[in-house]
């Protein structure tokens, strides 16, 4: 299987990805009370309801300017720590995909690294601090790998939605660096990272959206 996934298809992913959020409210609010202060999922749930309410100017977009007017909305919808660094991930993709008018298995590869890296400098964190950045970074790793050993595109989905559900499941051994959960006697060793394991539905609603072949 390869892929070419447009802007439409994106925006389609987008719309996804909130639904899929939208879903894991209760689960995500009841993990964020015990290790933050309990407004992740309300902030990203609000972040996506915006995006899915300027669908339309979305699709019509160059792919750059889209993913940039989703780092912006995104930026300015949720508040916390999260719409600053989805927002900076998003323009950080936005710029390294600047010629690009389609996303294909290695052009998603760019994006996604340049929204790790992104996060990774705005957050001034690290991987294996018990955030969202695990997820991704997990995730994109064995993206790479599978791509750089010339696995098929359906192959190279597969790894990085286990890659991005991996990394998920190492925060709950983590303690907290940064951010509320480091201010906990046990620094939210036993818990899952709130923020990594959204990280990991929009990854796996991502590579299940592209592998169903829609686009
Ligand atoms: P806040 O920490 O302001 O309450 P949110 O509730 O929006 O932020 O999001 C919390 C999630 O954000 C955490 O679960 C963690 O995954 C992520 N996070 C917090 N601080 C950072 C940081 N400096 N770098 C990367 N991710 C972070
Ligand atoms: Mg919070």
């Amino acid at each position: 299987m390869t892929f070419h996934m447009t802007v439409s298809d994106y925006v389609d992913y987008l719309l996804a990805a909130g639904a899929e959020i939208e879903k894991n409210g209760d689960f995500i609010t009841a993990l964020d009370a015990k290790t933050g202060d309990g407004d992740h999922w309300v902030n990203l749930n609000a972040g996506f309801l915006k995006l899915a309410s300027i669908a339309d100017e979305l699709r019509a977009l160059p792919l750059p300017e889209m993913l940039k007017k989703v780092g912006m909305t995104l930026m300015s919808a949720i508040g916390g720590s999260s719409g600053v660094l989805y927002g900076s991930g998003y323009i950080a993709a936005a710029k390294a995909l600047k010629d690009a008018e389609k996303l294909d298995a290695e052009s998603l590869l760019t994006l996604l690294d340049a929204m790790l890296h992104a996060i990774m400098d705005r957050g001034k964190a690290q991987p294996g601090w018990k955030t969202m950045i695990d997820s991704l970074y997990e995730g994109v790793a064995a993206y790479r790998v599978a791509l750089e050993r010339g696995e098929d595109d359906k192959k190279a989905l597969k790894a990085l939605k286990q890659g991005a559900h991996d990394g998920m499941e190492r925060t709950r051994q983590m303690e907290a660096v940064k951010g509320r959960a480091s201010y906990q006697a046990n620094k939210g060793v036993g818990e899952l990272d709130p923020g990594a394991v959204t990280m990991y539905l929009q990854l796996a609603c991502l590579c299940d959206f592209i592998t169903a072949g829609k686009p």
